[in-house]
């Protein structure tokens, strides 16, 4: 019986995808602008149809709902075929600490782990299959940003699909989120539900624990310290 339910963020907190993370925009934006940014957005914590927004308005390009789908199809189309050359895999990495947590998570019949990313859909299923994390993980029930710009509403999303496909009504306060920025902290909140955040993406610990998190490491490494916090107590 499903206890605990576990949102990870992808990028920062599972995987490093590299260069390609913000390359596949440049890519994206050219081809359906006809012209690259001149520099980048910072991504950290921000899902995908924000980050095309805040281009177009940096580009001075108007904002249409055509416009945005058309470059978010763009970076699907660019990193699948970045996955399939092997590239993914071979300019990103999993994060210390993560396959094993994720492993002995998944053995623990009480907890379910998915995603909660600013990722659309498929690019945040190739970036966990490209390092073996796909299969620890029950993405069917996961949210993404292909579900909504705004991270914020993302947590509801994900316990209204395990309640519906799993059968399983979960209350907030059995809710972690697991992320590296201070939007993931935010999205945490919004939803009534636990925060852990780790060091490993663009702000160390150091920059994390004042913000009132859970619990904040400064990476996913002490494999004990992570499954104890997240499922000591069931
Ligand atoms: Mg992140």
């Amino acid at each position: 019986m499903i206890r605990r339910l576990l949102l990870w963020d992808v990028d920062g907190t599972l995987v490093r995808a590299g260069e390609l993370g913000a390359a596949v925009f440049d890519s994206a934006l050219e081809m359906v602008l006809g012209m690259k940014p001149t520099s980048r957005v910072r991504m950290s914590g921000k899902t995908d149809p924000q980050i095309v927004q805040e281009y177009l308005e940096q580009m001075g390009v108007e904002e249409t709902d055509e416009r945005v789908d058309a470059i978010l199809r763009g970076i699907e189309v660019q990193l699948a075929a970045a996955s399939a050359d092997g590239e993914l895999a071979a300019g990103g990495s999993a994060l210390p600490g993560v396959g094993a947590a994720l492993r002995i998570l998944a053995a623990d019949d009480r907890v379910l782990s998915t995603l909660v990313t600013g990722n659309v859909a498929p690019n945040a299923f190739l970036k966990v299959a490209a390092f073996g994390l796909d299969q620890w993980l029950d993405l069917e029930v996961g949210a993404y940003g292909s579900d909504d710009a705004d991270r914020n509403r993302l947590v509801p999303i994900a316990v209204t699909r395990v309640a519906s496909a799993r059968g399983v009504l979960l209350d907030p306060t059995d809710v972690w989120v697991i992320g590296d920025t201070p939007r993931d902290l935010e999205c945490a909140r919004a939803a009534g539900s636990r925060c852990l955040l780790v060091g490993t993406g663009r702000y160390s610990s150091e920059e994390l624990a004042p913000l009132g998190a859970d619990a904040v490491f400064d990476d996913l490494s002490n494999v004990d310290a992570v499954v104890n916090l997240l499922a000591g107590d069931l």
